[in-house]
């Protein structure tokens, strides 16, 4: 089997792990540029624009481990470090009194919010393409997040493919929460009412 990064003869598979990585290079050198300005490291700058927009319920510990694919150990050294910042403040738990989750303080929103257009550079040139080839992206894209995590390389993921509510037939794609069909384009990435389907 060749290395996808064997630039001998290279498949069109092969071409697109290569692109993704060549991507994934752009988002870490945006997010360290971030990072930099706010003397905060990629993860604690991360760990602020997931709290900025999801349930407080998210926003623990192990929760943050698995969504970004870490030890709790290392969270809760970037939450020290947040903490002793007073961008983020505890919360308790109502369910479970040894835990506690963590909302933004009014200098931790303000961070957040500028943090979170740190990967905006890469939005104009995919407005750029056609609504043909921003949904055929798209799609692509949600096919392969599905897979990784079936596979168990992407943990956490909260897509339309995996939720209780979605519903598919004769490639019609339909959510029973929101009672209405999806578009292609309408399939959603990180949505704040899914239900892992068990
Ligand atoms: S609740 Fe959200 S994730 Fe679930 S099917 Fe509906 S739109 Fe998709």
């Amino acid at each position: 089997m060749k290395s996808p990064f064997n630039h001998k003869e290279q498949k069109v598979e092969s071409k697109i792990v290569v692109a993704l990585e060549r991507v994934s290079e752009a988002f870490r050198v945006l997010l360290w540029n971030e990072s930099k300005e706010n003397s905060l490291s990629p993860i604690q700058i991360q760990l602020l624009i997931f709290i900025r927009f999801h349930s407080l319920e998210k926003c623990k510990v192990s929760y943050l481990a698995d969504e970004f694919n870490m030890t709790k150990a290392t969270i809760s050294d970037s939450v020290r470090v947040l903490l002793a910042k007073d961008l983020v403040e505890k919360e308790a738990d109502p369910i479970d009194t040894r835990s506690y989750m963590l909302s933004l303080t009014q200098e931790g929103k303000k961070v957040a919010e500028k943090a979170s257009f740190f990967a905006s550079s890469m939005e104009q040139p995919i407005k750029n393409l056609t609504e043909e080839q921003k949904t055929i992206m798209l799609n692509g894209l949600l096919k392969l997040i599905h897979d990784l995590n079936k596979s168990g390389v992407i943990t956490i993921q909260r897509m339309c493919f995996t939720c209780t509510f979605y519903k598919a037939e004769k490639g019609i794609h339909y959510c029973s929460l929101l009672k209405t069909r999806l578009a292609e384009s309408e399939i959603r990435v990180d949505c704040p009412e899914h239900e892992l389907n068990t």
